[in-house]
């Protein structure tokens, strides 16, 4: 596992800063977005320090997206939105803001109006806690 000293998702990796964690294996983590762009907005990362879908190497890849789908089937059984986008930012180009590889897990509401780059605009922590519960009980057995 290599993470980098001042990266904020490694932070969170190693524990030192705090996240509402729904999933977590040897090789990836999810973790509650805190600025959601819908309620149910997660991350899935990988325990290593890589930049973007370039440079991360293909098992970190391939881990990242088995967890993403995992946490993507248990948005899916505890909010059933009306749709889900599965989003990946890479560059500031592309309005990447935490420069650790990463997949939004959105939920969509019917006319929500969510644009692709929908701002950070930080939500109601217990509000945010409380789904992470609700989403870690509807996990997948496998
Ligand atoms: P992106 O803009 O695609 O790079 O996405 C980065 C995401 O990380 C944004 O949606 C932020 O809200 C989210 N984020 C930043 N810091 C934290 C944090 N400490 N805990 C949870 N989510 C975070
Ligand atoms: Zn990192």
């Amino acid at each position: 596992m290599t993470l980098d000293a001042s990266c904020i998702f490694c932070k969170i990796v190693r524990g030192e800063i705090p996240s509402f964690k729904v999933y977590e294996d040897d090789k990836t983590l999810a973790f509650m977005d805190i600025n959601p762009g819908n309620p149910g907005h997660c991350l899935a990362i990988p325990k290593f320090h890589s930049e973007n879908i370039f440079t991360a190497p293909d098992e970190w890849v391939a881990a990242t997206m088995a967890t993403t789908r995992r946490i993507a089937r248990a948005v899916q059984m505890t909010l059933m939105p009306y749709g889900m986008n599965i989003v990946q930012a890479n560059g500031p180009g592309a309005k990447q803001s935490v420069m650790h590889l990463h997949v939004h897990v959105l939920p969509r509401g019917r006319d929500d109006g969510l644009l692709l780059n929908w701002g950070l605009k930080p939500g109601n922590m217990d509000e945010i806690k409380a789904l992470a519960e609700r989403i870690r009980a509807n996990l997948p057995r496998n």
